[in-house]
């Protein structure tokens, strides 16, 4: 069994959220707590604690309450699952996590140069013990047992610079940081008018998703020919810390998004005899 952790010192970062458009300041605070709890200083410090009860998602993924919402909470997730941070104060002046470049990698980087620090005290994980699996359309997802933190996911969009790219990482720190980090957010021209229309999207642009018209991407160099299915895996990743816990087994998605990932989170929490703590 492991320690909790936070982070030695104070982080900010400053961006614009990729749905809302607006410009937001983020300031990450060590905490002692043994939990991870956002903070909206722009209305009264008000505190919402991450609960996948209050998760909805709709392009992406965020926590609700009766006063506000916080969206797009997912990069930033993976990144604090992966780094084994679970004690911290997130304290934003607005709705959304900033994008950043799209991609986990400006929060790995900060967060790696502050420091981490484990706290005194431990921490469970879960362990999947039984397989199973869900659909959603003509999504599949589907758990296992597994030594490691394994995650098999597959992509197909008929698009000349997409198509079938399928990635399966038995996942460390080490090949988050390199293979998965990194990946960009992807967004195709012709959605943007009705992304738009719903009230999303607002601060997509080149700098910050990978942008594909009918034919090409036209947002510059990919950073991996399968950058696509990368990013995927750093969603899931996201959405799966919404367990609370470190997790053993291996997690299979096809053509899968935000809301099957959440609906596999709540098949789980609903059948804890899927899975154990150790
Ligand atoms: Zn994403």
């Amino acid at each position: 069994m492991k320690e909790k952790s936070t982070i030695r010192k104070e982080i900010r970062f400053s961006g614009v959220g990729v749905h809302s458009g607006k410009k937001v300041d983020l300031l990450l605070r060590p905490s002692s707590l043994g939990e991870i709890i956002f903070r909206r200083t722009d209305l009264d410090n008000l505190e919402l604690a991450l609960d996948p009860n209050k998760i909805e998602t709709k392009s992406s993924t965020y926590l609700v309450s009766e006063e506000c919402k916080i969206q797009t909470l997912e990069h930033l997730l993976a990144v604090l699952y992966m780094l084994g941070i679970d004690s911290l104060i997130i304290e934003i002046n607005g709705d959304e996590i900033p994008i950043m470049d799209g991609s986990a990698s400006p929060f790995v980087l900060e967060i790696l140069s502050a420091g981490i620090m484990s706290l005194p005290e431990r921490k469970k994980s879960i362990k999947i013990i039984k397989p199973s699996s869900l659909e959603e359309k003509d999504a599949a997802f589907s758990f296992s047992p597994d030594s490691g933190f394994k995650i098999t996911y597959s992509i197909e969009y008929d698009h000349p610079a997409i198509q079938r790219q399928e990635l399966s990482l038995s996942l460390n720190l080490e090949n988050f940081i390199k293979e998965v980090a990194p990946a960009r957010t992807f967004g195709f021209l012709k959605d943007v008018p009705a992304l738009r229309a719903q009230g999303l999207a607002a601060g997509g642009s080149l700098e910050n998703a990978v942008v594909l018209d009918e034919k090409s991407v036209i947002s510059g160099p990919l950073r991996y020919p399968d950058e696509f299915v990368r990013h995927k895996i750093l969603d899931l990743i996201g959405d799966l810390s919404l367990m609370g816990f470190p997790l053993t087994g291996h997690f299979k998605a096809h053509k899968a998004g935000h809301s099957l990932h959440l609906k596999a989170i709540h098949f789980l929490l609903d059948n804890p005899e899927f899975w154990t703590y150790i």
